[in-house]
């Protein structure tokens, strides 16, 4: 490259650009590109300073995630490389911060000895997010430029901070209103003019003065308490420290120790790995870009019950005006007074203020008059009992009542939806947003598109879902959609274990060691036993040979519904919600187990997180019949010679004794005795589990097992069904996302964390059982 011509020069002021769109990462080619530019423009007599610059847009969003454990990571020059090598230069260093500079890229910019930065810039370091810590410097670096008490929270947290705060905690030193790179040159050449000092960011001390004495014991405490064991965090902690005790290089060895580490840790790979399956679910195949989503202003939620409420939160919460119906005055004030108690407690908490509080609760307009409240909404989400014929009458209603163009959502958990939608006459209105409980807090909302509904309805609902932040999976009407039909199997798994021998509480202690805000039947008795009793009552039905404990039934017939009725798995004081064990309870769960005879034995901690989890991604069957059909499917497959190229499909089974890798590796075999080629034609009977837009995938490599975070299902929840389904796609509509990626041939045990972290995130907050 022509380096005199690669930047440009003005009064003595060298303009080195990022330039790496949509978000200039600093990606190897990337790194290169400055280093060299930096390098040539310090080595020049002419030039007294340097700005680099993203222009108005982003400044740098960090390093190239998608480069990590690669090896156009380590490419010279390496992140290190490239900010270490900045304190070499000799040249004033400016970092002229336009819309933002997050990661690498504030450590990069944190490197240079001033900052100035555009009004509505965001700076921020989110590696924790990742499952990491900055590590180029900017642990090191951070609590130099501003005061330890605000830099180690803002790295805990990940969320940036605005240029004014960054401007007054000292990490920018100067704000720009008008043309960034105006005003940068003409901080260049004040500081030039001043004869200012190169004002190395490493030779700073790090700012303690106002730091609280107990500081990192106080942080490594709440840590424990909120996020046990969270090892990016407690890592950060231990760099900041090293902040304070060690000459600048020696924390740099130290922070880029615990980075390494970290960026190896199976945690850590799996969040990377989510945020691009998080990133993927967002988008719909096939969808033409002139669909235009509709406008969204008013609410309606009809049913003030256990949902209602919280879906109504989260329209006031998005600063919508949303009306609340119930068909019974107790229900719709019970529903008025769940969400004050949760908007006062978090004044109590001083997460808000009483102003805020009454302007959110008067967004909320509680009714008992549906026509009313219908009338003008622009969308109207159904959260009433679980009962077919009851929703199909409200949709009748609403056919009647609502505005031509309203969407019309259900809440179902389970009904099958073009059923409900088939009552009105705008199907293509009708759509399901499935939240979860408690529905104001947890991030999934399942978007379920019906038989009928039109892009433009699915289109506005992942917009609205956006706007109500929410993270929209899409799935097709099927039972219990995807989040649904995992925890149905991480649940009987649970079962499972009690009818073995384990109690309750070492159950739920096991799953919250390890990781999950509640364990199992904390979440049961907290979200409701009975919607879980009827769906399996409808199942025995359905499906009478499903192998299922009817421990949780025993409960339920005993009257113990959860906390609703004061007593669950658990027993509750009036007005606490603090779990107590409750020797009636006990004694349901012996009496059962002594009628079914199932052998009790000890069970360990790690095999409880195992199977629940591993259930959580497969399913239960009978494993020997299974391979036989299984076998059996193969055979008819290779007989009617259908080839498709760009499948593959794994499914995993978990038998109750225990031996998922066996027998995954017997049905693997089964496929290569029969010269099957993944991805030539898919074998299917069991859960989900389809990837697609993956090359025919070697089975010593396969893809185990695999959660399709995104997809359509169709039919009802036979895998013949989805894949029937998936052969009528468009090859490029072939879009599902897998979660973890667990490499078959690692082994289960070697992968499971991927497994586990990849779920975890999906559970973070406490799961309905519904
Ligand atoms: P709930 O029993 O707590 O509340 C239902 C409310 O609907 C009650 O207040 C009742 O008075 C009201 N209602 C009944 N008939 C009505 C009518 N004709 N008009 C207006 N209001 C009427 O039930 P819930 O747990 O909130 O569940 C509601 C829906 O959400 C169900 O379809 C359920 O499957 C689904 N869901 C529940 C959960 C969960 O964890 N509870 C999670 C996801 C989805």
């Amino acid at each position: 490259m022509d380096m005199e011509s690669a930047y440009v020069v003005r009064d003595g002021v060298a303009v080195v650009s990022f330039d790496n769109p949509p978000v200039n990462s600093l990606s190897a080619t990337q790194r290169k590109r400055l280093h060299e530019q930096i390098r040539h423009a310090a080595a020049r007599k002419d030039i007294q300073a340097i700005i680099v610059t993203g222009g108005a847009g982003p400044f740098c969003g960090g390093a190239e995630i998608r480069e990590f454990n690669t090896p156009a990571q380590k490419a010279s020059p390496t992140m290190p490389e490239l900010i270490e090598g900045l304190d070499g230069i000799n040249k004033i260093l400016i970092a002229a911060i336009g819309g933002f500079a997050y990661g690498a890229g504030l450590e990069f910019a944190m490197a240079m000895h001033y900052r100035v930065a555009g009004a509505y810039a965001q700076l921020g370091l989110p590696e924790v997010k990742f499952g990491f810590l900055p590590g180029a410097g900017g642990t090191q670096r951070l609590p130099r430029l501003m005061p330890m008490e605000h830099a180690a929270p803002m790295m805990l947290s990940g969320a940036p901070v605005s240029a004014q705060q960054a401007f007054d905690f000292g990490l920018v030193d100067a704000l720009s209103n008008g043309d960034l790179l105006e005003d940068a040159l003409t901080y260049a050449s004040k500081l030039i003019a001043a004869r200012m000092p190169l004002r190395r960011t490493s030779a700073l001390p790090a700012r303690m003065a106002t730091a609280p004495a107990d500081l990192f014991a106080s942080l490594r405490a709440d840590i424990h308490k909120r996020t046990p064991g969270h090892k990016g965090k407690l890592g950060i902690v231990d760099c900041c420290e090293a902040a304070t005790t060690l000459p600048f290089e020696t924390g740099r060895e130290f922070e880029r120790a615990r980075f390494l580490e970290l960026l190896a840790s199976p945690e850590s790979k799996a969040l990377r790995y989510n945020f691009f399956a998080e990133r993927e679910a967002a988008k719909i195949a096939g969808l033409s870009p002139e669909v235009q989503p509709r406008e969204i202003r008013k609410a309606t939620v009809i049913g003030a019950g256990t949902m209602g409420a919280g879906i109504a939160m989260c329209f006031a919460n998005a600063g919508m005006p949303v009306a609340l119906v119930d068909a019974q005055s107790e229900g719709l004030d019970r529903g008025m007074a769940t969400i004050r108690g949760v908007y006062d407690a978090q004044v109590d908490k001083g997460r808000l203020t009483a102003e805020a509080r009454d302007r959110i609760v008067a967004l909320v307009t509680p009714t008992l008059d549906l026509a009313a409240a219908v009338a003008d909404a622009d969308v109207i989400v159904e959260a009433v009992f679980e009962r077919l014929d009851l929703k199909q009458q409200i949709f009748r209603d609403l056919d009647r009542l609502a505005r031509p163009g309203a969407i019309l959502a259900t809440n179902t958990s389970m009904l099958d939806i073009d059923e409900i939608a088939a009552v009105t006459q705008r199907e293509s209105d009708v759509i399901g947003m499935h939240f979860f409980s408690p529905a104001h807090v947890m991030r999934l909302l399942e978007v379920v598109r019906c038989a009928h509904t039109s892009d433009e309805v699915l289109v506005t609902v992942m917009q609205l879902a956006r706007k109500l932040k929410k993270t929209a999976v899409l799935s097709r009407v099927c039972d219990g959609f995807i989040g649904n039909r995992m925890l149905q199997r991480y649940l009987q798994q649970a079962l499972f274990l009690l009818d073995e021998g384990c109690s309750i509480e070492q159950i739920d202690g096991a799953m919250e060691r390890f990781g999950m805000a509640m364990g199992p039947f904390g979440v049961g008795d907290l979200s409701g036993l009975d919607i879980g009793w009827s769906i399996r009552k409808r199942r025995y039905v359905e499906q009478p040979e499903m192998v299922y404990s009817r421990i949780a039934d025993r409960i339920c017939e005993a009257g113990r519904l959860g906390q609703k009725t004061g007593k669950g798995w658990y027993r509750y004081e009036p007005g606490s919600r603090k779990r107590l064990r409750d020797p009636e309870a006990e004694q349901i769960m012996q009496a059962y187990r002594a009628e079914t005879g199932v052998a009790q034995r000890e069970v360990s901690d790690a095999e409880i997180v195992d199977r629940l989890m591993l259930a959580a991604f497969t399913y239960k069957g009978n494993g020997a019949a299974e391979i036989v059909r299984r076998r059996k499917r193969v055979e008819k497959l290779r007989a009617s010679n259908r080839r498709k190229r760009d499948a593959a499909m794994i499914t995993s089974i978990f038998t109750r004794d225990g031996h998922p890798e066996a027998y995954e590796k017997e049905m693997i075999q089964a496929l290569i005795a029969d010269e099957m080629k993944f991805g030539d034609e898919v074998p299917s009977g069991t859960y989900i589990d389809m990837a697609t837009n993956l090359p025919i995938v070697d089975p010593k490599k396969i893809l185990s097992p695999v959660l399709m975070l995104r997809g359509e299902f169709d039919g009802n929840s036979t895998n013949d069904d989805l894949l029937d389904f998936y052969r009528q796609l468009p090859n490029g509509d072939r879009q599902f996302v897998i979660m973890p990626k667990v490499p078959h041939s690692a082994g289960y045990s070697k992968n499971r964390h991927l497994l586990y972290y990849a779920l975890r995130n999906f559970l973070a907050e406490p799961p309905s059982a519904a």
